[in-house]
C-alpha cells in the first residue's frame, strides 16, 4: 500500500508523510488494485481504496483536489475538498490529510514540523513551468512555515519522458534543470530535477523518494497505460502531540 512512509515529530505535533503504490486495494485490472483516481465508472472502487489508505494512516478521510494543471493553491482548514480546481493545497489544521494524485506528474509533499504548516503539489509540465511549487511555498511561508522539508515522489523520469524538441525548449527556458534526453537520445524533460531545483531555490530541504512510474510495475503510469492507468498518491497529515 505504501511505497514510502515517514513520521516526523515536531513542536506542532507529529507529521506523517506517505506515498502509495498500486498494491493493497480493491480495483480490478487494469486498475489493480489501489487506484485512487476514480473516473465516474470506477469511483466506488476508488472510494473504497481511499478509505483503506485513510485507515492505514489513522485519519477519517483523504482531502483530494480536482487537479487543473495550473498553479492555483487552495488553503484548506477542514477535511472537505476545495471547491475550485487547483494544483496545490496548504493547511495548518490537525488531521486534515492532504492528498495529491498522480500517474507520471511529480507529487510533492511539504511540511514544517515546528509550525505545523503542510502542503501538497501536483507538479506537471504546465505547473512546473508556471511556478506552482514556489507559489505553494510562498503560501506556506505566509502562514508561518519556516523550515520546510519536501519529499519528491515517483514520476516519469528524465530518461523516459520524451517530448517534442519545441516543448523541451519552452519548459527549459523557464526552468533550465528540466532539460533532458531520453535513454535513446531524443528530447526529454526531467520534471523531478526541475521541481528539486525549484524547491532548493525556495530554501527547502529535499528528500527524493522517487522511482520512475513508467519503469516500475508497482506504480501507475499514464505514459505506459494511457486511459487504462490508475492513480497513486502523496499524502501528508499533522496529528496532535501525544
Ligand atoms: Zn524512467
Amino acid at each position: 500500500m505504501f511505497s514510502t512512509r515517514v513520521t516526523r515529530p515536531g513542536r506542532a505535533g507529529v507529521v506523517e508523510v506517505a506515498f502509495t503504490d498500486r498494491h493493497g486495494g480493491v480495483s480490478r485490472p487494469p486498475f489493480d488494485s489501489l487506484d485512487l483516481g476514480g473516473a465516474a465508472d470506477r469511483c466506488d472502487e476508488a472510494k473504497a481504496n481511499a478509505d483503506r489508505v485513510a485507515r492505514g494512516l489513522g485519519v477519517g478521510r483523504l482531502t483530494v483536489m480536482h487537479q487543473a494543471s495550473g498553479c492555483g493553491v487552495a488553503v484548506v482548514d477542514s477535511a472537505a475538498p476545495p471547491q475550485a480546481p487547483c494544483d496545490a493545497m496548504v493547511t495548518a489544521t490537525y488531521d486534515v490529510a492532504l492528498c495529491v494524485r498522480v500517474a507520471d506528474c511529480v507529487p510533492v509533499v511539504l511540511a514544517d514540523v515546528n509550525s505545523g504548516v503542510l502542503g501538497v503539489v501536483h507538479a506537471g509540465r504546465r505547473g512546473v513551468t508556471a511556478g506552482v511549487v514556489g507559489a505553494t511555498i510562498d503560501t506556506m511561508r505566509a502562514r508561518g512555515g519556516e523550515e520546510i522539508e519536501a519529499w519528491v515522489g515517483s514520476h516519469v523520469c528524465g530518461g523516459c519522458y520524451e517530448v517534442p524538441a519545441k516543448m523541451r525548449a519552452e519548459v527549459s527556458a523557464a526552468v533550465p534543470a528540466a532539460y533532458s534526453c531520453t535513454t535513446w537520445g531524443t528530447p526529454a524533460l526531467d520534471l523531478g530535477a526541475a521541481v528539486t531545483r525549484q524547491l532548493e531555490e525556495s530554501r527547502c530541504r529535499v528528500s527524493d523518494v522517487s522511482g520512475c512510474t513508467l519503469e516500475s510495475p508497482d506504480l501507475f503510469s499514464y505514459r505506459r497505460d494511457g486511459a487504462r492507468s490508475g492513480r497513486f498518491a502523496g499524502i501528508v497529515v499533522l496529528k496532535p502531540p501525544t
